[in-house]
């Protein structure tokens, strides 16, 4: 048998800091040999067969001699160093005489004390405003630091800054920062010993930090952090905003993204681990693959098929999802979908990618099923380019269907929609009659569309070809949201839970047209204040209508202590009508649940 060598990254300090690779490491240990004063002791319980070595009496010579016996005789060796091994972790020797030597080692990594200093501090290090950089350096001591390093040099930046091994000379620290050009009131603060059970924490500035660590009696063992940050003034980040468009988040609001269940497929390694990728920034997705390449992605999300079964598997499921994402050949996905197509109101949208993750092909349902916006979706989280090949699209014209999409309308007939598609695309003029907020929103930038006239009736919408008088019709689709609660939760906390969930789904409460719940509820304080106070129509259902009623996210508990099998969703679908399907699945929190359902297309 085969000896190993680990280095492995203890952390901080805190026995619990260390990773799971690198407990499960220590597990296995026959030798650990460990850097002196700042590994904590107790991380050697967790190596209970191993011989313990202290490095700190060793000189390197003698390090490597241990390793080298140990690893011969085939044992596995682990050499812990605190934080990360490679800051200040005096690795590159090692590794370097491994080399030389042949012998194999991998590396696992730490939780470094500049990020345990900032958790302590409860500070972010880069933020927007006041610095996007962090400098992790050290004064010159024993171990000079090239001149171009000098801290004078990387203080001028005014980036935030980790000073590592420096804390003994705090006064000639504090002068090179200031000679650099940075503030006496820059903010400063010194972590000793970070997540340690002595940790202790000194805060001020440069003009009186080095007199602070001189009372507290600190002279070694301590994270030196440097900048503005440490006065949380900084702009507030891009990442949550509203109109930030991200990876895993979309800006604006009315359906920019796309919002329906979806299965992505992969037929090789690499596909899955794309694929798991991919779902992992959707909102509702499953991924299937053969079995042999289950372990590539979560088990959550898993639906693995035996080798050769992918034909049948992707037949069955067709019809149980609205969407589709194959990570795999084009080919493939035309020739197994072409026999399922029936038409462009009742297929489900299909993308393709390529396994690199560099397009999205919108191949089938780009509009209506929404694969357009599923394509435009999946390239952001790739980072790859979206394919379109709609001819509205490549004109930059919101297609008629596609704006009743996203906009949760459906069409009444869609008789006229290929003619009024065709006169749009010829540049022809339209009257619309709609709501001027929906018009402003999508159509009054551009040409050929005047509003003519508010909603013909309530939730309706009219687009008529002014050259003949052909008319297209949309109302809005019946939207009901389903919540559950426990008793006594007031009314404020109902509609907290409420806009969030609708918002992290693009929705806003006005699109709810009816709240709906279980008959046990029905008198409900803060269920029915909510209920009055957003102007909706509330409607119970009773316990033999819920059951009867098939829903993705049925609840052991709701089951065993309400003998209902579901309160939100069940509530929701039945309250949007006979053709509704949710939208929302069941989102809970500690006191409500809330989901969402809404009418689909008859037509
Ligand atoms: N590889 C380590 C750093 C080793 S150099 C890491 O990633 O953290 C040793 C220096 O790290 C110490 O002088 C001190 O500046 C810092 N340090 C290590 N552990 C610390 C802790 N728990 N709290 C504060 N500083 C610590």
């Amino acid at each position: 048998m085969s000896g190993s060598i680990t280095f492995v990254g203890a952390g901080p300090g805190a026995p619990d800091l260390i990773t799971l690779r690198g407990a499960a490491a220590l597990r296995d240990a026959d030798l650990v040999i460990y850097a002196g004063s700042l590994v904590n002791e107790e991380l050697l319980e967790l190596a209970p067969k191993a011989r313990l070595v202290n490095s700190a009496k060793l000189a390197l010579p003698e390090v490597l001699r241990e390793m080298r016996e140990a690893y011969e005789q085939g044992g596995h060796v682990v050499r812990l160093h605190t934080g990360d091994p490679a800051i200040y972790g005096a690795v590159s020797e090692q590794f370097r005489e491994l080399d030389r030597l042949g012998i194999p080692y991998s590396v696992v990594p730490g939780v470094s004390s500049a990020f345990a200093a900032a958790a302590a501090l409860k500070v972010e290090l880069t933020m927007p405003g006041l610095s996007q950089s962090v400098i992790l350096t050290r004064d010159a001591g024993r171990t000079p630091v090239p001149e171009k390093e000098a801290l004078d040099q990387l203080a001028a930046h005014g980036s935030t800054m980790c000073i590592f091994l420096s804390v003994g000379e705090m006064e000639s620290l504090v002068k090179k920062l200031l000679s650099a050009g940075r503030s006496p009131s820059t903010p400063a603060a010194v972590v000793y010993r970070a997540s340690w059970p002595n940790e202790q924490i000194v805060r001020g500035t440069l003009s009186d930090i080095a007199q602070k660590v001189a009372d507290a009696g600190i002279q070694r063992q301590s994270m030196i952090v440097i900048g503005e940050v440490l006065e949380r003034n900084g702009d507030l980040s891009k990442l949550y905003d509203e109109s930030f468009s991200h990876g895993y988040r979309r800006g604006g609001r009315c359906g920019a993204g796309f919002s329906g269940k979806v299965a992505l497929f992969a037929l090789t390694r690499k596909a899955a681990c794309k694929a798991a990728e991919i779902a992992a920034g959707l909102h509702d997705a499953v991924i299937f693959v053969p079995e042999k390449y289950a372990s590539a992605v979560p088990a959550a999300r898993r639906r693995s098929f035996p080798g050769g079964g992918f034909s049948a598997v992707f037949a069955d499921s067709w019809k149980q999802f609205d969407a589709f994402v194959m990570v795999m050949a084009a080919g493939i996905v035309v020739r197994h979908a072409a026999q399922l197509c029936k038409d462009k109101l009742h297929d489900p949208a299909v993308v393709v990618c390529d396994e690199a993750g560099q397009y999205a092909i919108s191949l089938l349902s780009g509009h209506f099923g929404g694969a357009n916006r599923l394509a435009a979706e999946v390239a952001r989280i790739t980072g790859g380019k979206a394919v379109i090949t709609t001819a509205s699209d490549v004109n930059h014209l919101l297609a008629f269907d596609e704006f009743a999409a996203r906009c949760h309308y459906r069409l009444v007939s869609k008789e006229p929609l290929a003619e009024l598609s065709a006169a749009r695309l010829d540049g022809e003029a339209f009257d619309l009659f709609m709501p001027q907020e929906l018009f402003q929103r999508w159509f009054a930038d551009q040409p050929g569309f005047r509003l003519a006239g508010g909603a013909p009736e309530p939730g309706a919408i009219l687009i008529r070809r002014v050259a003949n008088g052909t008319e297209l019709r949309l109302v809005k689709r019946k939207t009901a949201l389903g919540v559950g609660c426990r008793k006594g939760v007031p009314a404020e906390r109902i509609r907290e839970v409420v806009l969030d969930v609708l918002d992290t789904h693009q929705l806003t409460l006005d699109e709810v047209d009816v709240i709906a719940s279980a008959e046990l509820k029905s008198n409900e304080p803060g269920l029915l204040e909510f209920a009055r106070s957003a102007g909706k129509e509330l409607r119970f259902f009773s316990a033999g209508e819920l059951n009867q009623i098939p829903v993705p996210t049925p609840s052991a508990a709701a089951e065993q202590h309400l003998g209902l099998h579901s309160v939100s969703e069940a509530a929701a679908l039945l309250a949007a009508g006979p053709d509704a399907r949710i939208l929302v699945p069941k989102q809970s929190r500690s006191d409500v649940t809330a989901a969402v359902a809404m009418e689909v297309d008859h037509v």
